[in-house]
Parts: C-alpha cells; structure tokens; sequence
C-alpha cells in the first residue's frame, strides 16, 4: 500500500506532480512548474495539445530573452485590480504586469487599439494613425451639476434640523443615497495582436465615481482628468513601441461618428419632403431648398 495515488512524473521536464488538483494537457498531468509558463489568449488555452505545449515552451524561452532585457521606461496603472502596463522605449518591448515576468511583446506584434468610454470610442489605435474622439463626459457630468446641488443642500438642511431637534446627529434620521450613474462606468482598453499566442488583450479601468456622501461635480471632473491623462500615457506609450510614424488626428465624438455614418433620421428626410412642396409650389426657391436640405442632412 502507499503507493497506489503516486503519479508518473511530469512528461515535459521528469518533475513531480502536484498532489493537489494537478493541471493537465490532453488528459496527462503537468507539473505546476511547466504549467505555471502559460500564457495565452484563454480560447488557444483550452485547445492545447501537449505537442503546442511544448512548441509554447519554446517560444516561452525566447521571450525569456526579452524580459532579461526589459528595462521599465513608462508604468501606467489601472488601479483596483492592480493591472499594469510597463513599457521598455529603448527596446520597444512592453508587458502586462509590473515586473517583465508575463509574456513580454515587441511593439511590432501590435496590431491595433482602442480604449473606449462604456462603448464609445475615445482613441484607436493602428499604423495607420491614433484617433482621437472627444469626450461628451465632461459636458454630461455638468449637465449634472444642478441635480446634485439640490441633492447635496438637502443632505445639508437635513443635518441642520437634526442638530437642531436634540443638539446630536441622530442616526435615525431618514438617509438619502445618492443613485445617481455616472456618466460612464469604465474605460475599456483593447489590444489586438499579430501574434502565435494572443489574439486580444482586454483590461478595464474604473471610471471616477461621484462621493455618494457628497458628490461633487467639480470634484468628478478632477477626477476624470487624472484618469486622462493616464489614458494619454498609455496612448503615448502604445505609438512609441509600436506606431511611431502614426500621425494623431482629432475627430468628432465617437457617438457622433458612429451617428454620421448611418441614414439620416427619419423627421429630417420629412422636413427635407415638406421644403420640397414648398419649392415645387414657388414659395422658396431652388435654392433655399438646396441650402435647408444640406442643412437637415447635417452636409
Ligand atoms: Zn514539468
């Protein structure tokens, strides 16, 4: 007796297998050592064979040589989850983790990107150019602004009746939560990849939140700027490893983009039908109904 659990050894490098719920590949058990070298898209993961898995080693030892030559030039940070993304300009590597220890990617591999605000677009990224999309955030976060004033002066005058009533807070005072959304949730930064292992890579970054004690515009704006400029970092980072020849162009609203390349709405063409009448029964010229209809098609 005693022996009966024992498992053959590792079949890639002879080791011991983990007695504690080991991995696999294709049914054989695999050392935590060889298996903790994975790092691949999930969907390419669940497909290995063992024969992928050790061409994967391979390609695992000579992205070891990369990561020995990583030096860090630009850490950005996405807060809560403590994702990272660090940069090596000189090298024009860069890698999803603080240290160089996950699989390093040459800035060539990159294919495109875009970070996104919910879902609209803020950049996109490609060789072909960075595109830049304003940003309604701010403008619907003032919009904002008179909702939360009321909001906060009734927290206020609540506060003040309950000093008033017993001279202490009184707990049991009715209390009200600020629900409000946000103008958007998070910032979600996609990667596509050139590349035997990685087809996207995809990470989010929380949006600011409003204080739901004491929201504050102002203060969600400040916010969001930082979280701006951290986006700018990375934009800036992602075109000198990979796009440096790509030239910035600033558009319209990704909304707005996304707006003009679709039919334009139904009241306009009813409006444009309506001038029509009015040209073919002479009360406005050609004219005029040329200039009233590129004006409703927004051309
Ligand atoms: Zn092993």
């Amino acid at each position: 007796m005693g022996l009966f659990s024992k498992k053959p050894p590792c079949p890639i490098c002879g080791g011991k297998i983990s007695w504690f719920l080991p991995s696999k590949i294709e049914g054989e058990y695999i050392c935590d050592a060889c298996y903790g070298k994975l790092d691949m898209d999930a969907d390419k993961e669940s497909k290995l064979t063992m024969q992928g898995f050790r061409e994967y080693l391979a390609f695992y030892d000579q992205n070891q040589i990369l990561k020995d030559r990583f030096v860090v030039s630009e850490r950005i940070d996405f807060g809560l989850w403590d994702t990272k993304i660090i940069f090596d300009y000189q090298n024009k590597l860069f890698c999803m983790s603080k240290n160089p220890d996950k699989t390093v990617f040459e800035g060539r591999q990159l294919k495109s990107f875009t970070i996104r605000e919910d879902s609209t677009p803020l950049f996109e990224g490609s060789s072909a150019g960075i595109r830049r999309y304003t940003s309604t955030v701010t403008e619907r976060a003032m919009a904002m602004a008179p909702q939360i004033a009321q909001l906060a002066a009734s927290k206020r005058m609540a506060r003040t009746l309950d000093r008033l009533d017993d001279g202490k807070v009184n707990n049991s005072a009715p209390v009200q939560y600020f629900d409000i959304p946000e103008p958007f949730r998070a910032f979600n930064v996609e990667l596509h990849f050139d590349h035997p292992y990685w087809t996207v890579l995809k990470c989010d970054m929380d949006g600011p939140r409003f204080d739901n004690t004491l929201p504050d515009v102002n203060n969600y704006l400040r916010a969001y700027q930082q979280s701006i400029e951290e986006m700018d970092k990375l934009v800036a980072a992602l075109r000198t490893v990979a796009f440096s020849g790509a030239a910035e162009q600033s558009v319209g609203s990704g909304m707005g983009t996304l707006y003009t390349n679709m039919a334009p709405p139904a009241d306009a063409i009813e409006e444009i039908k309506k001038y029509k009448a009015l040209m073919e029964d002479g009360i406005i010229s050609q004219q005029e109904f040329e200039a009233k209809k590129k004006q409703l098609l927004g051309i």
